[in-house]
């Protein structure tokens, strides 16, 4: 029985445990760049599920290697080995250049996943005492929402009255090197750094050119270690396959999510050397779920999309585009003062308050006119369209998003 978008909202109201607040779009489609809704409406994505879609909805290739080996074998746990996983992983540490890698689930995983491998490393590698080591994070990051994670957020609506919070960090500003010298020279205890390459769910801010290789430099200088998390910007987003290569940069530990499936199925990954990633011995962490045979089928096929596909080249060309365009745009524009992103990766900021509906006024009449995105909060709005988008299409999603903007000039 159908239902209609008015029924599917109330169930989810009324049983459901909101902690997101979604655009009032019921979707029950998808397909590459597009996405319908219950009542047959079809829009382009801009929202990508958070840069997980970037090889486009219902991938048939990825959806293909996920029901074949779901027809096979769905889930043995690492109690026994399976003959998917080996396979994978080879695939993914020679895809990335890292000797091993650690499979999990989610991209909140992924992050406590190396946060506990950077700790474990520096007490036995570092020789720091017990309960010492120290993590450097940078101000309003987003890593995720598990209680270690929010331990460490600038977000008091994602952390308020969640505590007791995990010590052990030290929080420094973004895309500031001074900060980060200061940091790491003022404690002996510093185990490493954690950082996201362009701070996405902060708004896209793309940090100064040079600050990643500098801070890289530095973490080596120090023996600390560089963790990147690519969560949302590794896979091609951002016009590279890593964000960090934008820089020339390897980080120690690399931390992956999302668009490791192409947002078919759940799967993350830690990568790191096997210096670093020796540290963690069989019984010391795992999943039940990380690295089954659905999840190691799916992520090679969507990583082979990418390559086979050139969505970083396609990424990196379309976004230049994207920015040009709506640059020209806003230098005649009274709503929207600023463009910024690399990639698909791209934000606009809206002339108002962050307290006002006008971002999220702009996503509704987006919507209407068949495009979805969605302010990351306040007055900036994110624009991700899955990567295997064409030029075409995108010249058509920039004509509806300006004529939208100038519908509230
Ligand atoms: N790290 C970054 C940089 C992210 O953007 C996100 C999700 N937006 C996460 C971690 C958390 O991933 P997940 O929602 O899969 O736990």
């Amino acid at each position: 029985e159908k239902l209609s978008s008015a029924e599917a909202i109330a169930l989810e109201d009324k049983y459901g445990a909101h902690n997101y607040h979604p655009l009032p779009v019921v979707l029950n489609r998808g397909e590459g760049v597009y996405v319908w809704d219950v009542e047959g409406k079809k829009y382009y994505d801009f929202l990508s599920a958070y840069s997980a879609v970037n090889q486009g909805h219902c991938h048939p290739k990825i959806v293909g290697a996920m029901m074949q080996q779901a027809q096979t074998l769905t889930l043995t746990s690492r109690a026994f080995y399976n003959d998917k996983l080996g396979v994978y992983e080879e695939f993914v540490t020679k895809y990335f250049g890292f000797d091993k890698v650690l499979p999990m689930n989610t991209g909140a995983e992924a992050v406590e996943t190396a946060l506990k491998i950077c700790r474990k490393w520096a007490y036995e590698k570092k020789g720091f005492h017990e309960n010492e080591a120290q993590i450097i994070v940078c101000e309003n990051n987003f890593h995720g929402r598990t209680t270690t994670i929010i331990s460490f957020s600038n977000d008091e609506n994602a952390r308020k009255n969640f505590g007791p919070y995990t010590a052990g960090f030290i929080k420094i500003a973004y895309d500031d090197i001074d900060a980060l010298e200061k940091a790491i020279s003022s404690s002996p205890n510093i185990a490493g750094f954690l950082v996201e390459p362009i701070q996405g769910e902060a708004g896209v801010y793309v940090p100064s050119e040079g600050y990643l290789a500098k801070a890289k430099a530095l973490c080596e200088k120090h023996n600390v270690l560089f963790i990147a998390d690519e969560v949302q910007t590794g896979v091609a987003r951002t016009g590279k396959l890593l964000a960090v290569h934008h820089e020339n940069v390897q980080p120690d530990v690399l931390i992956l999510g999302k668009a490791l499936s192409g947002g078919v199925y759940p799967v993350s990954a830690v990568l790191a050397n096997n210096a670093i990633m020796n540290v963690i011995k069989p019984g010391q962490h795992g999943s039940t779920f990380g690295g089954n045979p659905v999840a190691a089928a799916v992520a090679i096929a969507a990583l082979e999309v990418v390559k086979d596909e050139k969505l970083a080249e396609n990424a990196e060309r379309l976004g230049e585009i994207f920015r040009y365009e709506l640059d020209k745009y806003i230098s005649m524009s009274n709503i929207c003062s600023l463009v910024r992103g690399k990639g698909l990766l791209n934000a606009i900021v809206i002339n108002d308050t962050e307290e006002s509906e006008t971002a999220w006024n702009i996503c509704m009449r987006l919507a209407e006119n068949g495009l979805l995105a969605k302010p990351t909060h306040g007055n900036i709005i994110r624009f991700a369209p899955p990567l295997v988008m064409n030029e075409e299409q995108l010249m058509d999603c920039i004509s509806i998003i300006t004529k939208t903007l100038q519908e509230f000039e």
